[in-house]
């Protein structure tokens, strides 16, 4: 079994959603108010929803409200179910102390067959601490990437300026991810039929 570590949210969840929903909630009736789709919110610092400061949107993934409206982003779950035959996953995740533990009890329920990781933005930037080799890395953010030292590494969902900078390999969704990584054991074999007679198989 190889490796694969998934980052959380905007790659298994659609955080932006959440977060959007959770403002609509609680802003609808406010004067400034104005409908935002959660596609709209382009800004790492949500600066799309106005009637919210930067802490006030931070606080939101800290509640467990998040977690309970949180959607898996497409197929995520159905495909995740597959690679768990091929892969032993991790799902290595950044937050503040509250968000992780309600982050690791969301992943234990729905997705009991990984194990969780959990960064911590108190002491961390990036997630270089986790020793990846080997691995398959996917993530949503250039910076995670970067620092990790994954044998492969995939950046995941639509193009944000937190990942527009990678020119590795994308997915912008979890087909692709199956198309590029699904059944490593099968695509060994295919590769193997695709030597010439001679070659050695290293
Ligand atoms: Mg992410």
């Amino acid at each position: 079994m190889r490796d694969l570590y998934v980052d959380y949210d905007g790659v298994i969840v659609n955080t932006i959603k959440a977060i959007t929903e959770m403002y609509d909630d609680e802003f609808r009736d406010h004067p400034n108010y104005r409908e935002v789709n959660w596609s709209e919110v382009e800004s790492w610092e949500f600066n799309e929803l106005k009637c919210a400061d930067a802490a006030h949107i931070d606080a939101y993934f800290c509640e467990p409200k998040f977690f309970e409206i949180v959607e898996f982003m497409p197929w995520a779950d159905y495909i995740l179910g597959l690679l768990k035959e091929y892969y032993n996953i991790t799902i290595v995740s950044m937050g503040h102390t509250e968000n992780l533990k309600l982050k690791e009890e969301w992943c234990k329920f729905n997705i009991p067959y990984a194990r969780f990781c959990g960064v911590n933005f108190d002491n961390h930037v990036n997630k270089s601490k986790i020793d990846m080799r080997y691995g398959v890395f996917i993530d949503d953010v250039t910076e995670n990437l970067n620092t990790s030292n994954a044998i492969k590494r995939i950046c995941f969902g639509d193009k944000y300026a937190w990942n527009q900078d990678w020119e590795g390999v994308r997915c912008a969704n979890w087909f692709d991810v199956w198309k590029a990584i699904g059944k490593p054991e099968w695509k060994e074999q295919q590769n193997k039929k695709k030597l010439k007679p001679g070659c050695l198989d290293i």
